[in-house]
């Protein structure tokens, strides 16, 4: 098996304007010599994949989107924006079941599986997020709903699948889990895969998210299972999220 490329994706949420585009090329400059070894990814808002793809174009780093709808063909969906979209204008991936849209907006596992599934049928990557609550890891549920979400979030093609695992109570604070953590619940998640493709689907890369920033990175990295990381405050700026990347054992 060729080992996995790693992926470091930055998901800027609802945050900046065009302006904020500036800091591709201060990444670029940043990364340029790894990038050879390392896949870098900016999620920037809808409004701005177009312009990103434009000032990336020259470059290596990639840009995708933080969501797309769940239909493959054009449809009366008013204010939706759908994956073929995405991909006209320019986006490779697109990131799909965050926790945010699935606690502020309801999704569930079977439209986060529709949404992957309108990714790849766009020729998008799909990135499909999954983690536990502090409650349910709390009361030892951890593995088990991260095992529900993967089984039920994820389409039938292990081709152009990426996982992300995001422990809810790690995003937007100053708490990780464990190294050990991580690493118990990207077994799992590695686990569930080779159960569910005949494959084995030794291909797909399982990224870790939550908190991750320039001081932390080597340590994520570090674990076993890791192939990468969703980084969400830390993209903003390009100089912490070059460090990051720079921070992974690939780019030494
Ligand atoms: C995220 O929202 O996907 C995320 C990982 O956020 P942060 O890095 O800010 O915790």
């Amino acid at each position: 098996m060729a080992a996995r490329k790693p992926l470091i994706a930055g998901n800027w949420k609802m945050y900046g304007r065009r302006a904020n585009l500036g800091e591709l090329e201060v990444l670029w400059r940043s990364i340029s010599p790894v990038a050879a070894h390392v896949d870098a990814l900016i999620c920037p808002p809808a409004p701005y994949v177009q312009n990103a793809a434009w000032s990336a174009r020259e470059t290596g780093i990639l840009i995708g989107a933080q969501d797309c709808g769940t239909e493959s063909e054009d449809a009366a969906r008013t204010g939706d924006v759908s994956a073929a979209m995405l991909a006209d204008v320019g986006a490779r991936f697109v990131i799909v079941g965050h926790s945010e849209r699935r606690a502020l907006f309801g999704e569930t596992d079977a439209v986060v599986r529709r949404k992957a599934q309108a990714a790849q049928r766009a020729g998008l990557t799909a990135i499909v997020c999954v983690g536990e609550t502090r409650l349910e890891r709390d009361s030892g549920q951890a593995g088990d709903v991260v095992v529900r979400q993967v089984r039920d979030s994820i389409p039938d093609d292990a081709e152009s699948l990426v996982i992300a695992y995001e422990p809810v109570w790690a995003i937007g604070g100053d708490r990780t889990p464990t190294p050990a953590e991580i690493d118990e619940i990207h077994h799992i998640i590695r686990g569930t895969l080779a159960q569910r493709f005949a494959s084995g689907a030794s291909d797909i890369r399982i990224l870790y998210g939550g908190s991750v920033g320039p001081k932390n990175a080597a340590e994520v990295f570090a674990v076993g299972g890791v192939d990468g990381a969703l980084v969400g405050r830390a993209s903003l700026k390009a100089a912490d999220f070059a460090a990051i990347i720079l921070a992974h054992p690939a780019a030494k």
